[in-house]
């Protein structure tokens, strides 16, 4: 398994032509004139100001930001497309006789090869972040807001683009990369964000590659030791065994296609793969991603009980905002338990050489049952808590805590392989639409700010209720997200005090329950304006259900919804192009819950729209083929072409099962997670608990404890 070049110059031409359809669409609420002119240049349009004057987003920063999704869409091509690369074979596809299977498989081999791209590079930001982000520490967060405090980035200190790539989606997740900032002492790359100048600056607008010049590379490869392109890596991982701690090897993937497209790969038994399984040379002691997770576990045990070091999933209070007096003592727990209760216990039951089976399903049997015992929890709260046992708001911050372990081996609160690939969807539909290439750019965004700060003041309203952002919301809530102070001052100062999450994992039912609901109040709340500005038959539907109804007498509102969606009929027909698309719900974030999610539940949700839109004076169009193909999929076409089986984590599947290891300690159930289980992560910890809102019994990443 060699390394091969990617051939990036003769990729670039056929990349650039797939990745660009016609421009897209203007939006209702702008000035229509120059559609046909020139493109704009994205580069005048992306320069950042350093110091915004608002804590709301920017359009150049925006604009930055959707050149970057650009450039990762087109990394993320020409990996997929690079016949043996990682020693991953487009010949596999053709054993298959059968023409939908070939092209089934082609599909997984393209994927396979991204992921173990992305492993690779997972492995390089882990790298690049113990060893060159500047370390601060503080638990203040006003204070962050000094020059002094900030990291001042220059283009020398630029990482790798694919390292850029895994940083951009660790962010993504705002409570879990504000945790791991404050446990890693990072909070000056916290406060700074993504520096949009410098990182624009090194992007080539039409080719998008990225060289921010000789200097970076001779810093990266000096302060990390490796190479500076993820292909030049060595091809298999060093790690040392678990129980004799002699150093071996894994190869990144190992195994064949295997003989069925719909678990293509399920049996590799590499670093990168689902069922890695590495035999050590010295002892034959098997090396398995979940002996990993617990060696994680393990290790950071270790930490607290030497240095003090939290535990991950304790600091952060129930608001996402790091744990103040009030909230300390309940969500600290973990660490006094481990401290004063279990400290050698704990050892025991993870050590290795002792327990060569243990895993983290095993672990959370152990806590479970500490946590039954009476006495030990007097011991452990001491004098801080009266009563006997362990209170909720304790259980919940043990769950968070091993919630950090499950499917995830590494040193950050969340597997970011799968970060990474949940992203790729969004980045993919935002790249199909092709707002970058808008010759109204700069409008268009400017529109979209202003529907984000709609989609906020919804949220900020409605304390508990999840709220749905549709694509192009999401690209400017994602855009905010990549400055995490700001962000920060914005959501705490909106709801009170919480720091409000952009979270991975709901129910796709509830999701669309929600998201019909967040469009009846963005047109009510602005006075008819539609919140998705698409017309396939799923958005038609969920705008038919606001404006239906037998009075004589309609609002002004309704009056205006209903006439600017003839409007954006009007205008999406007058486009001839079967690749137009608009921004539709933004579902990238949904997952399907394993044994939960019913699909006959989903089928008839979805005949119910449909039913709503027969009786529209739409009726007559063909539901089943909607122009942007669509149709079929309803709102969830995210996640069809990820398969799970691809990667050593499951990027898109939450498990909470009866008896799978998801389920919650008894007294838990009902309540969302710290990491939140709600896509606007407002839901306070009493409705939850109350298993009336969104999130109710939903438990994220398949671990709940
Ligand atoms: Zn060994
Ligand atoms: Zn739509």
């Amino acid at each position: 398994m060699g390394n091969p070049t990617l051939e990036q110059d003769s990729k670039t031409s056929e990349t650039s032509q797939m990745l660009t359809p016609q421009p897209p669409p203007p939006y209702s609420t702008l000035n229509e004139s120059g559609i046909r002119g020139s493109p704009v240049n994205v580069d005048d349009l992306a320069q950042v100001n350093s110091v915004p004057s608002t804590d709301n987003v920017t359009v150049p920063e925006s604009v930055a930001h959707l050149k970057l999704i650009s450039a990762i869409a087109s990394l993320r091509d020409s990996v997929m497309k690079t016949n043996n690369l990682f020693g991953i074979c487009d010949d596999d596809a053709r054993g298959f006789s059968d023409s939908r299977k070939q092209a089934q498989a082609a599909a997984c081999i393209k994927e396979k090869r991204w992921a173990v791209y992305v492993a690779r590079a997972v492995e390089r930001f882990t790298t690049w972040w113990e060893n060159a982000v500047p370390t601060l520490e503080t638990t203040e967060i006003s204070s962050l807001n000094t020059a002094e405090t900030k990291i001042a980035w220059s283009v020398d200190m630029l990482p790798p683009f694919d390292v850029i790539m895994v940083w951009h989606s660790f962010m993504l997740n705002p409570r879990a990369f504000l945790e791991d900032c404050l446990r890693h002492r990072k909070m000056g790359f916290w406060a700074t964000g993504l520096p949009w100048n410098i990182i624009t600056q090194s992007l080539n607008s039409s080719t998008y590659q990225f060289d921010p010049g000789e200097e970076a590379r001779i810093n990266f490869e000096k302060m990390c030791d490796r190479p500076w392109d993820n292909l030049s890596e060595s091809p298999v991982k060093s790690l040392s065994c678990l129980k004799c701690n002699e150093p071996l090897t894994a190869p990144w993937t190992e195994g064949s296609f295997g003989c069925d497209p719909d678990v293509a790969y399920a049996h590799c038994k590499g670093y990168a793969d689902k069922s890695m399984r590495v035999s050590c040379p010295s002892c034959k002691h098997s090396i398995t991603h979940d002996g990993l997770s617990v060696q994680a576990f393990r290790k950071d045990v270790q930490t607290l009980l030497r240095d003090g070091l939290p535990m991950p999933g304790t600091l952060l209070s129930m608001n996402g905002t790091p744990a103040d007096d009030n909230t300390f003592d309940a969500v600290s727990f973990p660490n006094r338990l481990i401290k004063e209760g279990i400290r050698s216990e704990i050892l025991q039951v993870t050590d290795r050489t002792m327990n060569e089976d243990s895993t983290i399903g095993l672990i959370r049997d152990y806590l479970e049952n500490c946590v039954k015992d009476r006495s030990l929890i007097r011991r452990v709260n001491g004098k801080i808590i009266t009563s006997r046992n362990s209170t909720t708001a304790e259980k919940v911050s043990l769950r968070n805590m091993l919630s950090r372990y499950w499917d995830n081996p590494s040193i950050f609160s969340i597997n970011l392989i799968g970060a990474v690939i949940r992203q790729g969807t969004f980045i993919e539909k935002a790249e199909k639409i092709g707002w970058i290439r808008s010759p109204t750019l700069e409008a268009t965004i400017g529109h979209f700010v202003t529907k984000y700060g709609s989609f906020f003041q919804i949220i900020s309203k409605n304390k508990g209720h999840a709220v749905v952002p549709t694509l192009d919301v999401d690209l400017i809530w994602h855009t905010h997200q990549l400055s995490p102070a700001r962000y920060f001052r914005f959501t705490t100062s909106l709801t009170e005090g919480i720091f409000v999450d952009h979270d991975d994992k709901v129910d796709e039912l509830k999701l669309n329950d929600a998201f019909v609901w967040t469009s009846l109040q963005y047109q009510k709340i602005t006075g008819g304006e539609l919140y998705s500005e698409c017309t396939c038959w799923y958005c038609d539907a969920v705008r038919e259900t606001h404006n239906r109804g037998f009075s004589r007498f309609i609002s002004p509102s309704v009056s205006s919804a209903k006439s600017n969606a003839t409007t954006l009929h009007k205008r999406n027909q007058s486009i001839d192009s079967k690749e137009t698309t608009g921004p539709h719900l933004s579902s990238h974030n949904a997952v399907r819950i394993q044994a939960r999610t019913d699909p006959l539940a989903i089928e008839n949700q979805n005949a119910r729209l449909k039913s709503a839109l027969d009786k529209s004076s739409r009726s007559s169009r063909n539901m089943d083929e909607g122009r942007d193909g669509r149709a079929l999929n309803g709102p969830f076409m995210r996640d069809s072409k990820i398969h799970p089986d691809i990667y050593p984590c499951n990027p898109v599947c939450v498990s909470t099962g009866l008896g799978s290891s998801g389920n919650c300690i008894s007294g838990t159930e009902g309540i969302g997670m710290n990491r939140g289980a709600c896509v606007s992560g407002t839901a306070e910890p009493q409705s939850r608990g109350r298993g009336k809102s969104f999130c109710a019994g939903i438990a994220g990443c398949g671990m709940s404890l």
